[in-house]
């Protein structure tokens, strides 16, 4: 065994040992920050809903006003169109990691672990599926959103690696999958990456705007008689038959409740030792000319991501801009005390955004010079296995809940609603067995070890921590 995976074992082990130490909530406050991000200013005059004055009561009470919210919201509310939908976001819709990512829409759910290949293939439909459900929903609505499908790439920066995905090409297309492997020559022909051996390419995937998309849907749904309340905080819920919502000026009474809070739960006392909410900077480009992207090389298909353990990914809007994200370990962090806000976000993160630049530019000739647009970052929930868990619990089986997606939420966290819906329903048949369904999570010790935990491992290992596989 090397020595960082010994370093990993022996980390991850000790974890483990701490990790029934319990810490009182009430030492952590929820920090929400503004959404400075490129999608957020494609809607610069959005006006959020009234907040929540005194009492109201729903059948389903959302809070969070994300993609599994309004995911949520949307299924619901298709199916039940009698029932009282009410959602409570802290802000105004999309200011969380839905309207801060890097917009790519991305089939497979991570952290899933080996799966058969009758699952594998009920994984890849279900998320393809959902993928396809977003462009209808675009398109039925007629929202005004930018969008686009021309497939998203993984690359990868090793031979070997390269081989290896090749070969597992051949086995996904024999049960049905439609990836291709493409070598480096043919990558180039659609995106101009230096450093790579190849990728694998999903023609169905895409890039979203989730600000559009989501502030977008709201007019929609209001008119289904779907209720929001936006600068509405969840302070306090109190399980019941009947659970009680508190925000600081109101209270809502509902039969059901979701948590569709991804890397705030924790702030409600829920999933607290399941996952760090971590942060994640991002930043765009200006828009770039047709001879710009030419000179790049960027000629055809929405993104990419490559294979490394601190992840670069990077989209092209149709507007011409470029967002990249991950490349560094420094583009990610875990702020003591689980914090949610990155403090003085993002003029302090230069040299986060610097070092991002630089792996762009050797991704893409003659981008690490280039002016940046926008640099914003945001908070997601990174479990240690990197799955994500939807499902419903509570001793009256009425808390409905979606998280832990670690960076490959924006397909998941828009069919968690579907999924949410289907369980409420008890009509869970599409969804039996799947590896996400009640998932539990690897408990991750609470502070002061998770701090610590965490600047040992990046440090050490340069890498995220994450449950080590023999
Ligand atoms: C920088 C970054 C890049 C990413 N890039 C990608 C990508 O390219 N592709 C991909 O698939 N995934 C990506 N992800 C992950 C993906 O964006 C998330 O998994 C997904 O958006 C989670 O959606 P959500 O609705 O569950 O959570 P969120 O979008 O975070 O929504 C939670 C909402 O809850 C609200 N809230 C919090 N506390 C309270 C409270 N007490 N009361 C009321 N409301 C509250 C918040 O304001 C927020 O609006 C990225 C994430 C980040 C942060």
């Amino acid at each position: 065994m090397t020595l960082a995976k010994r370093i990993e074992f022996g980390l991850f082990n000790a974890a483990k040992a701490v990790s029934k130490i319990s810490y009182p909530l009430s030492w952590e406050k929820l920090e929400i920050d503004e959404n400075r991000s490129l999608w957020a200013s494609y809607t610069p005059d959005y006006k959020p809903s009234a907040s929540l004055k005194g009492n109201d009561t729903a059948d389903l009470c959302i809070i969070g006003g994300g993609y599994t919210g309004m995911s949520t919201a949307y299924h619901f509310s298709e199916r039940y169109p009698d029932k009282r939908v009410v959602l409570l976001e802290a802000k105004s819709l999309a200011n969380g990691a839905s309207g801060r990512n890097g917009g790519m829409m991305l089939n497979w759910i991570y952290g899933t672990g080996p799966m058969s290949d009758e699952m594998t293939g009920r994984v890849y439909a279900s998320t393809s599926q959902t993928i396809d459900g977003i462009e209808q929903i675009i398109k039925k609505h007629g929202l005004n959103v930018s969008y686009r499908r021309d497939g998203c790439f993984e690359v990868f920066t090793d031979e070997e690696r390269a081989m290896e995905a090749k070969a597992e090409v051949e086995h996904l297309n024999s049960i049905g999958v439609p990836i291709k492997f493409l070598d480096a020559a043919n990558v180039r022909k659609k995106i101009s990456l230096n450093g790579i051996h190849g990728g694998l390419f999903d023609p169905s995937e895409g890039q979203l705007n989730g600000v559009q998309y989501i502030r977008g849907l709201r007019p929609v749904l209001e008119a289904r008689g779907v209720q929001f309340y936006e600068n509405s905080r969840v302070t306090k819920i109190s399980e019941g038959e009947t659970i009680e919502v508190e925000t600081p000026n109101g209270l809502v009474r509902a039969k059901n409740i979701v948590l569709a809070l991804n890397g705030y739960t924790g702030k409600l006392g829920y999933f607290r030792k399941s996952f760090f909410p971590l942060h994640s900077h991002v930043f765009s480009t200006p828009p770039l000319s047709a001879e710009q992207s030419k000179k790049v090389g960027w000629h055809g298909s929405a993104g990419f991501s490559d294979d490394l353990n601190r992840i670069s990914y990077a989209t092209k809007t149709n507007e011409g801009h470029v967002v990249f994200g991950g490349g560094s370990n420094i583009s990610y962090g875990y702020l003591f005390n689980n914090r949610t806000a990155f403090p003085g976000s993002p003029g302090s993160a230069t040299a986060a955004f610097d070092d991002m630049q630089n792996t762009m530019g050797q991704y893409l000739t003659g981008t690490g010079t280039m002016q940046r647009a926008h640099q914003w970052t945001g908070t997601l929930a990174i479990s240690i296995r990197r799955n994500c868990s939807i499902g419903v619990r509570g001793d009256h089986k009425n808390v409905y809940y979606a998280l832990g997606y670690s960076g490959h939420g924006v397909t998941a966290a828009n069919m968690a609603g579907k999924i949410i819906t289907d369980i409420y329903s008890d009509n869970e048949d599409e969804w039996r067995g799947m590896p996400f369904i009640n998932a539990p999570f690897s408990p991750i010790p609470l502070e002061p070890f998770r701090w610590m935990g965490y600047q040992m491992m990046t440090k050490l290992t340069g890498k995220s921590p994450r449950e080590p596989h023999r």
